[in-house]
């Protein structure tokens, strides 16, 4: 097929594939979604799909060049800041357009008990002795965790890790965020969670969780957005 113009999404968020379901329905419009490549098995995504690192700004640029690219759509994480900061450099190096979805961070609602906190560690310590917390961060932000062994934690994760976390008191609970705040409230009462740990990510789903600690009365330390 004769292509109009080649779209390069970063990717790896549900709005991410969201619009590659989209803008594939268009004719002539050639959709590339970029993965990162952390899950074992990313659900299927509409359109072309590459997988890693393009080994920064410079890869970028050479990738941008190799493939046609006409134009970016950075709809990554809001923390995926790496990753955002090359796109904005390569892009302006290669004259390529950029857009930018980000989804809109979380606000407390009447009754949530949120503390707002600006890093991992400031989290670590603003968690009590004796706490049963749920952490729901992604697998590389747990380690400064681990240096607590007076509480007891739960995490939930897509792919069991590989090698064991280095917790001495942690229960790994395998799959995806619930979807539904019934879901996230069994999850939440098994565990006889005490804390709810997580950052400020935003979007639809990851909110059933906040909505299930509020009913539940369980207080919730957030992370907030980098800057
Ligand atoms: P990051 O710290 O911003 O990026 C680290 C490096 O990973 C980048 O420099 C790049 O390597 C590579 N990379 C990241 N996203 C990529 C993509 N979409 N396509 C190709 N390479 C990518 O990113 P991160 O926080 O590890 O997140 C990685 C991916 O997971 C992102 O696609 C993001 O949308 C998704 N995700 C992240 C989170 C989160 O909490 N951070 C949550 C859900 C989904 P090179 O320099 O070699 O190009």
């Amino acid at each position: 097929m004769n292509f109009k113009k080649t779209i390069l999404i970063l990717g790896g968020t549900t709005e991410a594939a969201a619009l590659a379901k989209e803008l594939s329905l268009e004719a002539h419009i050639r959709i590339i979604t970029s993965l990162a490549g952390r899950t074992k098995k990313p659900a299927k995504i509409a359109g072309e799909v590459r997988t890693g690192g393009f080994g920064g700004v410079f890869g970028m640029v050479a990738y941008f060049s190799q493939h046609n690219i006409d134009e970016v759509v950075d709809a990554t994480h809001p923390f995926a800041t790496e990753i955002s900061s090359n796109a904005k450099l390569a892009c302006k190096l290669s004259g390529l357009p950029l857009k930018q979805i980000s989804r809109a961070a979380w606000k407390p609602n009447t009754g949530d008990n949120w503390q707002m906190l600006d890093n991992i560690e400031a989290a670590k310590s603003a968690l009590p002795n004796g706490a049963r917390a749920f952490l729901a961060l992604g697998s590389q932000h747990l380690d400064p965790f681990s240096s607590r062994d007076d509480i007891q934690f739960t995490v939930r994760m897509v792919d069991a890790p590989a090698q064991p976390l280095g917790f001495n008191h942690i229960t790994i609970v395998e799959g995806l965020p619930g979807r539904s705040v019934d879901d996230e409230k069994k999850l939440l009462e098994t565990h006889n969670i005490s804390h709810l740990v997580c950052r400020n990510s935003g979007g639809g789903r990851g909110r059933f969780k906040l909505d299930a600690a509020r009913e539940l009365g369980i207080a919730v330390v957030m992370i907030k957005r980098p800057i």
